[in-house]
């Protein structure tokens, strides 16, 4: 590693940056601009950054990437990578990196969060109540089902999907998934039942929670014949990516009473597209969609720890590269091969 590398921080943190400084050393010079587009940082400061830690609100495209000059390695301050151009960084020598395991107590927990939520009529006994006291009652959330023995569908058996179920067991559910690409035993290490396709899964589910990464496959997954064929009155979580969803196709389930609820902590779009007519509705407490659409800010990895955690592992990841050694998750190996 040189004597004084140039971390860049493009976006989300603020300085100080202590725990960065105290993993880089003191003669690192670290760099937080808080800044949502790279136009918002020059040139001359992309063009020197050795290393750059990166949350989702920077867009890594292959623009951005042409004009690093010394970089060696990028950073995402997450899981999901997909708002990094793997392929025109691997081209330019440059290793993209992700942190896959910081948070995933704390996602799992949010998405039972979400689940639990409008399974129990949370929100809608609180805000009634909030608005009167005619709703101190039982009635007022509607029709309540009890959670032991309703089933789960989790489509993704991923750390954190995996970590979904474990709650979800633990609550008395019966959980099932769908994941093609774990293989045999998982279902019977974890005492869970494995769907063959993914319409089994969702015509037996009383709940479906999303936990697969957004690639070119699991794009628009959630679309209108994936809501059609989910039981009538069943809940949506997702917690994973908004583009694995069609909003329009969400809209339409949710208003034809097909859906019961939504638990989302991600959007197509983020923050929320106020002209679009599901989040219109929501924002102005539109009646039919009244305590049946949580809405989070893609803050489902959020505690102190998981920060901790993330932000050591990331900057002890680009030390590795920096130091000459091998990361432990690169996640664009195939086009680095290529440069
Ligand atoms: P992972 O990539 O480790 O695991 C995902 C699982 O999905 C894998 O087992 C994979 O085999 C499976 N999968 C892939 N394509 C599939 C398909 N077409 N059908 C069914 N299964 C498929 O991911 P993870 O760490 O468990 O994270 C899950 C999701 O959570 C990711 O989308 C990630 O971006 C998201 N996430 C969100 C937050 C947040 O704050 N909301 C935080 C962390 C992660």
């Amino acid at each position: 590693m040189t004597k004084h590398p140039f971390i860049l921080i493009p976006d989300l943190l603020k300085a100080p940056a202590r725990l960065e400084q105290g993993i880089f050393g003191k003669k690192a010079r670290i760099m937080t601009p808080c800044a949502h587009r790279p136009e918002e940082i020059s040139d001359k400061v992309w063009k020197s950054a050795d290393a750059i830690l990166v949350w989702h609100w920077m867009p890594m495209r292959a623009d951005v990437i042409e004009k690093l000059d010394r970089c060696r390695v990028i950073v995402r301050m997450g899981v999901g990578v997909d708002s990094v151009d793997l392929a025109a960084a691997g081209k330019r020598g440059i290793r993209v990196c992700n942190v896959p395991d910081y948070g995933t107590e704390d996602v799992a927990d949010h998405a039972l969060a979400l689940f639990l939520t409008l399974a129990r009529g949370i929100y809608a006994f609180s805000e009634n109540v909030r608005a009167s006291n005619s709703h101190w009652n039982w009635h007022s959330a509607g029709t309540l089902h009890r959670i032991t023995g309703s089933v789960l569908g989790i489509i993704g058996l991923g750390p954190i999907g995996t970590a979904v179920a474990m709650r979800a067991k633990a609550f008395g559910m019966q959980v099932l998934f769908y994941d093609p690409y774990i293989g045999p035993g998982q279902e019977k290490a974890l005492g869970i039942k494995r769907c063959r396709s993914l319409d089994e899964l969702l015509s037996a589910a009383d709940a479906v929670s999303m936990h697969v990464p957004l690639t070119p496959e699991t794009k628009g997954m959630a679309d209108a014949s994936f809501f059609f064929k989910m039981k009538k009155d069943a809940l949506f979580i997702n917690t994973s990516r908004g583009a694995l969803m069609d909003l329009d196709a969400l809209h339409a389930a949710l208003k034809s009473g097909c859906l019961r609820g939504a638990g989302l902590d991600v959007l197509p779009i983020e923050p929320a597209d106020n002209k679009h007519p599901l989040i219109k509705a929501w924002r102005k407490r539109e009646a039919w969609i009244a305590h049946r659409l949580v809405i989070t800010p893609h803050a489902a990895f959020v505690s102190v720890e998981a920060d901790a955690e993330l932000r050591s592992k990331a900057a002890l990841e680009a030390k590795r590269v920096l130091e000459g050694k091998k990361p432990f998750h690169c996640v664009n190996e195939k086009w680095l091969k290529t440069a």
